[in-house]
């Protein structure tokens, strides 16, 4: 029989009670896995297993969703016997064998958990090498280095033999970090930030803010679509779509054109902290990064984070913009960022933003915008609520 061993680093249970995380890892694999089919899924020595409960299980589908589970240091697929030497022998060759064909070297590997188990670790690794030894005489066995390592491990209930294990998504299991509201562009670095966020445990709230007509249905679709490849992580994304025209335009038409970027900024800000705080979220996150852009130099960021009276993250502050692509391109958002329909950052923009607006005369400038706090609460009031599932199909 084959099953999937998801491993904690044991740095999460330090900082979190043991419990919570395992219940919190266990209720998302189980969410994770219903639709491969019936598998039992539970824990035992920092490990979860994911037990196929009969031959309709998919377990190839099973370990694809795993593998974005936040809090598994690493993800394996194992081939489960008895805990008995023959039966592990034959287990290794039957489970590996082929792959072993493929390499020129091997080395085995064992762990013994259960003590009562007859044979040392290295006993049973050099016992199993052997065995494997006669059957591809080809390879040769290599301590340092090898093409393959040929892993048993002797645990309480059953044995399991597996090749290396595969890095698993990391971070700390989705629900224990509560929630936070992720300011989500079209572009490609907020949904890089709202996945690291997520990957810290946060349930996602993302607000998005569109402008009709100058931003269409399409820009609102790959926004929609972005959510959804990170909710593949995340499990379920919130996303609510603001109405941010009426704002935009009020900025543009009262106040100095080269500190609309800023003024739109503090308005956005505002807008999160009202769904935030309805939404019970304890931050606010921006895929900001210093100096990037106009609007991301210290002295923009401040005028910004002045308005929020939530702690205001920047997953993303010291990151280079080449990092942040090829963590977009791992994660799956990052094609999806690229294509072109506009966003409303990019409608009004002034040719020369102040790079360094001072905070006093953009609050007087502000004070000068007739309304603005009036239209920023009725665009928060009707801003509508898409709850996006990681297996969600429209969005494929
Ligand atoms: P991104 O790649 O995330 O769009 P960017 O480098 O284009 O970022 P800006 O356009 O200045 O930078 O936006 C900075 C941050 O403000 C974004 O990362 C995002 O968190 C937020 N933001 C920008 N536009 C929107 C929008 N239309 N809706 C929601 N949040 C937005
Ligand atoms: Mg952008």
């Amino acid at each position: 029989m084959e099953i999937i061993l998801g491993k904690y680093g044991e740095l999460a249970l330090k900082g979190l009670n043991k419990n919570q995380f395992e219940n919190s890892m266990v209720r998302t694999i189980r969410k994770r896995v219903e639709r491969c089919g019936e598998f039992n899924v539970y824990t035992a020595q920092s490990t979860v297993y994911v037990e196929p409960e009969n031959d309709d299980a998919d377990i190839d589908a099973a370990y694809e969703q795993i593998r974005r589970v936040f809090g598994l240091s690493a993800v394996v697929r194992a081939a489960v016997c008895d805990k008995d030497l023959d039966a592990v022998c034959e287990t290794a060759e039957a489970y590996l064998g082929d792959s072993l064909d493929r390499v020129k070297s091997f080395k085995v590997n064992s762990k013994r958990a259960d003590k009562k188990f007859p044979l040392t670790s290295m006993e049973l690794s050099r016992e199993v090498g052997a065995y494997l030894l006669d059957r591809h005489p080809e390879l040769s066995v290599e301590m340092k280095d090898p093409d393959m390592t040929v892993i048993c491990e002797i645990r309480d209930n059953a044995a399991y033999v597996h090749a290396d294990q595969v890095p698993g998504a990391g971070g700390i299991p989705t629900g224990t970090g509560g929630k936070v509201a992720c300011m989500l562009s079209g572009g490609i670095d907020s949904p890089v930030a709202a996945w690291k966020m997520a990957r810290r445990g946060c349930d996602l709230v993302c607000v998005h803010f569109q402008s009709p007509p100058y931003t269409g249905e399409r820009a609102l679709y790959k926004v929609e679509r972005l959510a959804w490849q990170v909710s593949r992580w995340a499990g379920r994304v919130c996303l609510f779509e603001v109405p941010f025209t009426d704002c935009q335009v009020n900025i543009r038409d009262n106040a100095p054109e080269d500190y609309f970027t800023v003024l739109m900024r503090r308005s956005m800000m505002r807008i999160t902290q009202m769904i935030a705080e309805r939404e019970e979220c304890g931050a606010i996150a921006t895929g900001e990064s210093l100096g990037q852009v106009a609007s991301q130099t210290m002295s923009a960021i401040r005028c910004t984070d002045i308005v929020a009276d939530m702690p205001v993250f920047r997953p993303l502050i010291g990151d280079d913009k080449v990092e942040i692509s090829e963590c977009a391109r791992n994660i799956g958002t990052f094609d999806i960022s690229i294509e072109p329909y506009e966003d409303c950052c990019t409608i009004f923009t002034p040719k020369h933003p102040r790079t360094k607006p001072v905070l006093g005369s953009i609050e007087e400038a502000e004070k000068g915008i007739l309304g603005l706090y009036e239209m920023e609460t009725a665009a928060a009031d009707s801003s509508v609520l898409k709850v996006i599932h990681f297996y969600d199909e429209d969005f494929v």
